[in-house]
């Protein structure tokens, strides 16, 4: 079996050349929205991604997606693609593709911003793209928060409705400075999730409800939306709870310790 990747530059179909049977064409999703899905974004980039898929369908048998689901520029960040995953699943498998690779987060400290949840979301819908993912999102909130499962899962539809139906998007590379991380939103957001810390009852449930308020406070911190005391006093709650999750990377190419080092600059 060989691999050719259809990435970037290399993403169109060939004119004429055809792929031999054991060739896997992977096309990858590198420039598109995860804001929508594949269907449903106004956004260029879908629309010429659906193209290519449906261009490299009758040229490629085998057919894969290499596709991307958190942000990997900043990696601690909300990246609001939770309503786009199951559509684009089910969009790979009406274009007959035969093969999915949904990349997270792959430092050695992996647990990127809503990782977990991300991941078991991707887990059901590789098994069953038609799966119902609502009650997989309600199971894993109980199941990792406990009690503060409904205010986890009322920030999520607050993150999701800053790009829903809206002409904002969102890709893989996006700083923190986007349309959809205004100021409001992050102290609404912070808001909730102290009040869902506050009704975790195990240590271990406050836990993951502190390593979920990271991203909120990841922005606020790149931004300047604090300053002076709380900014110093919100960046070392960020590095002890960040520390504690074993989280190594703050995006693919900067460690947590070179990000702690650019505050003394
Ligand atoms: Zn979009």
């Amino acid at each position: 079996m060989r691999r050719c990747i259809a990435y970037q530059y290399t993403r169109k179909p060939p004119l004429t050349l055809r792929p031999r049977p054991n060739v896997i064409i992977r096309l990858c999703s590198i420039e598109c929205c995860f804001a929508h899905s594949l269907e449903d974004c106004k956004s260029k980039e879908n629309a010429q991604f659906r193209d290519d898929i449906i261009a490299w369908q009758p040229v490629a048998p085998l057919l894969y997606i290499w596709d991307y689901t958190p942000n990997f520029g900043h990696y601690q960040q909300p990246f609001p693609n939770l309503d786009s995953l199951q559509p684009n699943v089910n969009f790979f498998v009406d274009h007959h593709v035969k093969g999915l690779f949904e990349q997270g987060n792959y430092s050695p400290g992996g647990m990127g911003e809503l990782g977990p949840l991300r991941a078991y979301l991707l887990a059901k819908l590789l098994w069953n793209p038609k799966t119902d993912l609502a009650r997989h999102r309600q199971e894993f909130l109980q199941a990792w928060y406990g009690k503060a499962a409904p205010k986890v899962g009322a920030f999520l539809d607050l993150m999701q409705d800053q790009v829903r139906g809206k002409d904002i998007h969102a890709h893989i590379f996006d700083r923190p400075q986007r349309a959809y991380l205004k100021a409001d939103f992050l102290r609404t957001a912070d808001e909730i999730l102290a009040t869902a810390e506050a009704a975790a009852e195990t240590d271990i449930q406050k836990f993951h409800v502190a390593v979920t308020r990271l991203p909120v406070w990841y922005v606020q911190i790149s931004t300047g939306e604090v300053k002076g005391e709380a900014l110093e006093s919100l960046r070392s709650r960020f590095l002890q709870v960040a520390r504690k999750a074993g989280i190594s990377n703050i995006s693919e190419s900067k460690s947590l310790d070179e990000w702690e080092k650019s505050f003394k600059k």
